[in-house]
Formats: C-alpha cells, structure tokens, sequence
C-alpha cells in the first residue's frame, strides 16, 4: 500500500475550521495530560476509547467527546477516521496509539492530520534504522555485538516483540549466554527461532535516567521539559535483597517497567544533555524529513564517568512524561507556569495557528 499522501492531509487540514480544531487522541498511556493540556490551551478534546475504559476520563473530566470503539485498534478504521476529520481533530500520537493502530496503518491508512512526524515513528520501533540515528548524531549508545561468540564483558540480551523487559537477561560470557537461552527455551520464554534474533549490548552499569525533550518547529529550539527514572519489575525488588539470597533464591531477574519517578540531574551534566537533545533534532533533519517534530525522549544511563549513553529513544511523547502533569522543574525554568508535554503540545498547535504555520507541525 502506498503511504498517506502529504499533499491529501494538507487539504483535508486546509477544510478544517481553524476556530474550531479538536485535540483527539486514544484513550490510554499518556492521554489524560495530552487532553487535560488542550483544554488548559482552550481547545475541544476528544477521546477514542476502547469499550469498558471510559472511567479515568469522565473522573477526570478531560475529554468533551467520546467516540467508543470495541477494540483500541479500530481507531484507523473509516467511520472513526470520518468521525475525527468532522470534529476537526489533530491526533497527538502516543505509545500505545501507535502499538495499537499498527505501525503500517499509521503510515498508510490513517489519513488524520496527526501532530509530529508519522515517518519518524518507524525509527523508534526498527531497532537498526533507531541505531543509526542516534549514532549518527555523536550520541554514545551502548556497544553491540555481533556474534554471542566475542562476548567479553557484561552484555545484556534482548528480544524482539512486545515482550517489555520480560525476557532480558544480563550474561558476562559466551558460556553464560548459552546457559541462559537453554533455560529460556525451557521455559518456553524464546524458541528456536528467536535465538537468531536476540539483540546483544554492552550492559550499561550506571542510573537510569529518561530526558523528555521537545522541538519546537516553529521556535526551532529544542526544549527540555521533565525527566524520569523508572520503576521496573522484579530487577528494583531484587535489588532489595542482599546478595548472599539472591544467589539462594534462584530468581531471574526482569525489566518490566511498572511505574515512573520524576528526578533531576545534576546541574553539570545539563550542557551535555542539551548537546545530544541538538544533535539527534539536527540529523532527524536530514535523515527522516521533516525532523524529530515534536515530543521525544532519550532513555540513558549515567555512569560513574558522568557520561549519559543512551539505549533507547521513543520518537513521540514518552509514557514518563505522566510523571510532570503539572510542570516539572524544568518545565518551571522554562514556562514559569504548570507545563506537562500534553499542555506544550497543545500550545505549540495553538501558536501555529496563530501564525498561520499549522501545516508545518502535521503530517
Ligand atoms: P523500555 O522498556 O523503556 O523500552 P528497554 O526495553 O530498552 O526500555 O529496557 C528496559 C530496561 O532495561 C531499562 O530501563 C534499563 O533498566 C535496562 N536496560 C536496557 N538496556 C540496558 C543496557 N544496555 N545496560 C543496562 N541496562 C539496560
């Protein structure tokens, strides 16, 4: 199938009542502040939610229209587009709108002015093409290894799919990674044909930082709006108990993540964040046009060498970004006012209709 045509959201974008645009999104993972944000901004909301998920945004009172589908991803079928495009709806595109509508739908299909760059979305989701731009933008990621057979420090193992951090594990050797793909495959966690795929890097030991970044198009500034660290099961509840038992109780360990925290970083490794947050906008530039429009996040650790290496990148606005529904520090450096990535969303769509610029913030 052919990808949605630019020029065909253009004019469907060139049809809506300016006066009267809709801010819509599906009803889950960071939903609740991207409509709560454009109401603040005095927008009209409208929420896509699967039957039997309503609850959180009629308690919260955060969306003016419900349109109510039988599964999330009947959110590209025609009717629920057609419903979109009458209510004058720009979609702010989230993890889980994208998990559900289908990568390829979302490319092809859906034919929604959406908020952001839609071709930039595969770069996150295609562990190769996500590689290639953060190294190309200078940003150290941890190092990756070809072949189990030069493993010859602390890798960590991972699966593709959507597993989360269920069937990661850590291995220090050859020996140690083939010991644990015959566990797994006893488990019946991988099969044989999973093995071929497993993706082997550097284990990164440091803390775990996620920088929630923003590029302005119309300012072409890049922002730094919150931070988060993340909870993740059951690695924070082994780390609990002392060593001696962890070795006696035979667990292995797994990076679910379950929740969010909000943290700071110290003050001297800002210039160092900014510097990678200027450097991927400027290579998505070139390399997946127009650019990384929009809310991202860089996923890093911070080692003891005060060095961030960054092992995963989400193109759109990130699920820590639920931990600044009211602003964050950062947020408060900069706006001065309660600023959650939803809300700045809705302000940037805000002035580019003021400007008349709206065209350059969809695709
Ligand atoms: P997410 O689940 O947020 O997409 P990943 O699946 O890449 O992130 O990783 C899950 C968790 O595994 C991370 O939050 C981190 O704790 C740990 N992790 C991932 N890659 C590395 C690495 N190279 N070194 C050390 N820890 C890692």
């Amino acid at each position: 199938m052919s990808k949605v045509n630019r020029q065909e959201i253009l004019s469907i974008l060139d049809g809506y009542d300016k006066d009267d645009i809709t801010i819509a999104t599906l009803g889950s993972h960071t939903s609740l502040h991207i409509l709560k944000g454009a109401k603040r901004e005095g927008f009209k909301t409208a929420v896509v939610c699967e039957k039997g998920r309503e609850v959180p945004y009629q308690r919260f009172d955060v969306a003016d229209e419900y349109i109510i589908v039988d599964e999330f991803k009947d959110i590209v079928n025609e009717d629920v587009q057609q419903k979109l495009r009458d209510m004058n709806s720009i979609v702010v595109p989230h993890g889980s709108f994208v998990a559900y509508a289908g990568l390829d739908n979302v490319e092809d299909k859906f034919k929604v002015p959406m908020f952001g760059n839609r071709d930039v979305l595969r770069w996150e989701a295609e562990r190769d093409l996500e590689r290639k731009l953060i190294t190309e933008s200078g940003i150290r990621m941890p190092y990756k290894y070809k072949d189990p057979a030069d493993i010859d420090r602390a890798v960590m193992v991972k699966f593709p799919g959507a597993r989360g951090g269920r069937g990661y594990f850590v291995a220090s050797s050859t020996e140690e990674y083939n010991k644990k793909i015959d566990s797994m495959l006893e488990r019946k966690w991988i099969e044989e044909e999973d093995i071929a795929k497993a993706h082997i890097e550097e284990y990164v030991s440091g803390c775990n930082f996620c920088v929630h970044y923003f590029y302005s198009v119309l300012k072409d500034e890049v922002e730094v709006l919150g931070m988060d660290s993340r909870f993740e099961s059951n690695i924070d509840g082994l780390c609990r108990i002392p060593a001696k038992d962890q070795l006696e109780v035979g667990l292995d360990p797994s990076y679910v993540v379950t929740g969010n925290h909000p943290v700071v970083m110290r003050e001297s490794l800002l210039p160092q964040v900014f510097e990678i947050g200027d450097n991927l906008v400027e290579t998505a530039k070139e390399l997946v046009k127009p650019g990384m429009n929009g809310p991202f996040c860089l996923q890093s650790m911070c080692t003891d060498n005060l060095e961030i290496v960054v092992f995963e990148m989400s193109a759109r606005t990130d699920g820590g970004t639920n931990t600044f529904m009211d602003g964050s520090p950062y947020s408060y450096l900069l706006f001065g006012e309660p600023m959650s990535m939803g809300r700045r969303i809705a302000r940037e769509i805000k002035n580019g209709i003021e400007e008349d610029r709206l065209d350059v913030l969809i695709t």
